[in-house]
């Protein structure tokens, strides 16, 4: 995995996060805050992305500014950071979650986590993957996996409308569709 800097993230969220990510990074920018669910999902999505410790606890400052005070933040929130990247309680260098992990969690009300695929309604699934640029044959054709319950392939067909491009093995793995995304951008 590769490093990348805390000022190259905003522009590849855009054009490389899987949906699951770009709505997690779209909502605590707008909200200032993602609660812990949010915070693990997209946290870990972002160190096996490259980012670095410290470009992470910039990150997360930054967003939930002004609501969160720095004095609160670093008192509230570094610690779990830390913690993600190994540094606090037993040092586990924790991995991020793939697609089946997400897929089975259970968002609740006010929670941003989860897989879009599967835990949007219709009417809100049609609107992102439209923000994403997806053509509306595409989106019927996405639309039919949601109701087959093919979460991951309806993913898969996503990416592929996104980038013009086939993916043949398929998409397991959030950050394997950031990879797989970055080598046909590169
Ligand atoms: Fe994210 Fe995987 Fe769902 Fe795609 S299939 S949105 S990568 S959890």
């Amino acid at each position: 995995v590769g490093e990348i800097s805390l000022k190259d993230i905003y522009q590849i969220a855009k054009t490389s996060f899987p949906l699951c990510m770009r709505h997690l990074f779209e909502k605590v920018r707008e909200d200032h805050h993602l609660k812990h669910g949010g915070r693990m999902q997209l946290g870990l999505f972002l160190k096996g992305v490259g980012l670095k410790l410290d470009d992470a606890l910039a990150f997360w400052k930054a967003e939930f500014a002004p609501k969160v005070s720095a004095e609160r933040f670093d008192k509230e929130y570094a610690y779990n950071i830390r913690h993600n990247y190994g540094r606090e309680g037993k040092r586990t260098d924790y991995t991020p979650y793939s697609c089946q992990k997400i897929i089975s969690s259970t968002p609740g009300v006010g929670d941003h986590h989860g897989c879009p695929y599967r835990h949007f309604s219709e009417e809100n699934l049609r609107a992102a993957l439209v923000r994403m640029g997806v053509s509306s044959r595409a989106v019927e054709d996405v639309m039919d996996k949601v109701r087959n319950r093919h979460y991951q392939l309806a993913c898969t067909l996503t990416f592929e409308a996104v980038h013009g491009s086939s993916c043949d093995a398929g998409i397991n793995h959030p950050n394997q569709y950031f990879i797989d995304s970055q080598r046909i951008m590169q």
